[in-house]
């Protein structure tokens, strides 16, 4: 095939234009991401190895770098997997990576903020980052299997060419032509062996195949006897130098494993470009061995509420990578978490589905949601600040938890919500501590947002008695309600659902006798608002949460709420329509009103009006809109003329 030349897909341009005008000075790090590729490739083909032989050779696997100084070359050359012509096109000149439309326009948003760099370090942008210190760049790749080589060159200026080629055996070579040493912008001289060697151990270490340095030593020649002739000219001697210890991280003792380490092996994995947040080290022993590191990073990904967000640890059988994301290793309420599993005691060939039935995996599972939950316990007990900033992150994700009926009872404590009473925000367990003489529930309102939810009628009573309610305004609160139905002795309620009766034995009883009294004293003309809205609710009738509103609408004991039906029609699940209960406050003026205008005359068509109105204003103080905004606004029109 002919040499073609090919645009870049404008966010993978947007994105050389970042690198290429970079301020960032920590422009080190392209060779962390050209050697972490390398590796990646090493570990897909060891990977395919294991089921193709057709790709296995004796060729040991490795990586090689080396610099040019008069040329001002720098080359990473691996010997695994490589790329096909088509794959090339596809991984150099996209981003490789779902969701790449948000991330264009995030970057145009933070194209001059320091936020642009840590969006780079969300997104995995790796090889770009030669451009910050090459200007131009060339890979030629061979697919392991494959005859032909394919040659990717591009300066950066929007287009690359792609062009066939030849290289022997398979594997991906990757040249720089490097800027201008420059060191006030971190331009230093990548070409110095003494550099490459500090970058290649301080970054990538912990690669578990042998990342070799060229270099080059001169010598006088010998005689017979070992001894330097006089006058010769002197050789030069090139030699490939391991640089990194090659020993997987997760299998040394985590006391001598600094944080750095920890850190770039971090990035490695997660394609992150910050140090993680947390990093949690485990070790199984005995009948069935295993080890796993764990982190949680520091900042929640763009695509942590995606549908198909793909999450998961990496699965390793004895230091072989055999899965880059093995999703049954943490429920998708971690997904969050990255790290790596590695057990010797697991077959490397082992099936997807025979992996997801296996109790090992299981087991293993159960000890990283123990773990990681132990080590969040651990955080809150002993820096709340520090969990309060993992919770802005993750909180929402942690809720999903709480559905998890096997871990239900770790999670529980481990949840922050916002409440009437406090600024901060606050534990079930520290409502349950601050909860009322005589209060025997944990009372939450839900709804759409927090202003919502704050100035809602039926928060009245609550405010009355001093109860704090807790506010839930996630929408995955809604879900979290019907699983966590208690905390500790008391039970979860809704201020929009039932009856409430608030206070001591007597209070509450005073308060419903009270109540019932009046209720008779009304009965006729709440029946005869109940039937003129009874295509809306199911009943009309007094409130005993209401304070200074006129009416709200609240659900049944064990309805739905409203904001959960939302949910399940938006999922296209088949819904029941519940109808709910309109309260009105026996003791507001209106009151007078109603029962006055219905003694004169039951029929009077102005009832049907005030049904409606009543109505309406109780959808609207929940943010909801009357069944017929129109007609509402005339009505409330009518009534001010
Ligand atoms: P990332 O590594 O985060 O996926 P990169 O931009 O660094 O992003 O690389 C894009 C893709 O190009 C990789 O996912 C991989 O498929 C391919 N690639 C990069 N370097 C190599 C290499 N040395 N060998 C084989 N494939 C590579």
């Amino acid at each position: 095939m002919a040499a073609e030349a090919y645009e870049f897909k404008s966010e993978a341009q947007q994105l050389l234009d970042l690198m290429i005008h970079s301020i960032y000075s920590n422009k080190e790090i392209f060779l962390r991401e050209l050697v972490s590729n390398a590796s990646d490739a090493l570990d897909k083909l060891r990977f395919e190895r294991l089921t193709d032989e057709s790709l296995r050779t004796d060729a040991a696997l490795k990586i090689r770098v080396w610099a040019d100084a008069e040329a001002r070359t720098l080359t990473v050359e691996d010997n695994g997997i490589g790329m096909s012509r088509d794959e090339v096109i596809q991984n150099l000149g996209t981003i490789a990576h779902s969701g790449t439309k948000q991330f264009a326009s995030k970057l145009k948003a933070a194209q001059d903020s320091d936020n642009a760099e840590r969006l780079i370090g969300q997104f995995g942008v790796g090889f770009y980052s030669s451009f910050m210190v090459a200007d131009e760049v060339t890979v030629v790749t061979r697919k392991a299997g494959e005859e032909g080589a394919t040659r990717w060159h591009s300066a950066g200026g929007g287009t690359f060419d792609i062009d066939t080629a030849e290289r022997e055996g398979h594997g991906t070579t990757v040249t720089l032509h490097l800027r201008p040493v420059d060191e006030e912008n971190g331009l230093v001289d990548f070409t110095a062996e003494w550099s490459l060697r500090g970058i290649i151990k301080k970054y990538n270490d912990f690669v578990t195949y042998p990342v070799e340095l060229r270099t080059e030593r001169t010598e006088l020649e010998r005689d017979d006897e070992g001894k330097p002739i006089e006058g010769a000219e002197p050789n030069t001697v090139v030699e490939w130098t391991v640089v990194n210890s090659q020993k997987a991280i997760w299998t040394r003792d985590p006391k001598d494993v600094s944080e750095e380490e920890y850190a770039e092996f971090y990035k490695h994995i997660a394609h992150d470009w910050e140090a993680p947040f947390e990093t949690i080290a485990l070790k199984a022993e005995g009948l069935f061995e295993y080890r796993a590191l764990l982190f949680i990073p520091q900042r929640a990904p763009f695509d942590l509420f995606y549908r198909d967000q793909k999450y998961g640890l990496q699965l390793y059988v004895n230091k072989v990578l055999i899965e880059e994301r093995n999703e049954d290793l943490v429920p998708d309420w971690l997904r969050f978490v990255k790290g790596v599993v590695d057990s010797p005691d697991l077959s490397l060939n082992v099936s997807r589905e025979m992996l997801q039935q296996d109790r090992r995996v299981k087991a293993i599972r159960k000890k990283v949601v123990r773990k990681v939950l132990d080590t969040l316990e651990t955080l809150l007990k002993d820096d709340r600040e520090k969990y309060l900033k993992f919770w802005g992150q993750f909180g929402r994700v942690l809720k999903e938890g709480a559905t998890d009926r096997d871990f239900q009872a770790k999670v529980e404590p481990l949840l922050f919500f916002q409440s009437s009473t406090q600024d901060e925000l606050t534990t079930l367990g520290e409502y349950v501590e601050r909860m009322k003489p005589g209060q025997d529930a944990i009372f939450y309102i839900t709804g759409e947002s927090l202003d919502a939810v704050k100035s809602s009628p039926h928060l009245e009573a609550f405010a009355a008695k001093g109860y704090e309610v807790l506010y839930l305004t996630d929408p995955i609160d809604e879900i979290m309600v019907g699983h966590v139905t208690e905390f500790g002795d008391f039970p979860l309620k809704s201020v929009g659902k039932g009856e409430v009766e608030l206070g001591t034995d007597e209070e509450k009883k005073a308060a419903e006798e009270a109540r019932e009294q009046k209720q008779a004293e009304h009965k006729d003309l709440l029946e005869k608002l109940g039937n003129l809205l009874a295509d809306h609710v199911k009943e009309v009738r007094l409130s005993s949460r209401l304070t200074t509103s006129a009416v709200c609408l609240v659900g049944g004991e064990h309805d739905l709420s409203p904001g959960l039906e939302k949910m399940l029609r938006q999922a296209n699940q088949a819904t029941p329509d519940t109808k709910r209960i309109l309260e009105l406050n026996g003791d507001h003026p209106l009151m007078g009103k109603l029962k006055a205008l219905y003694a004169a005359d039951g029929d009077d068509p102005k009832l049907g009006d005030y049904a409606k109105l009543l109505y309406g204003q109780a959808l609207i103080a929940e943010g909801a809109a009357p069944p017929e905004p129109a007609e509402f606004a005339r009505l409330v029109a009518g009534l001010m003329v």
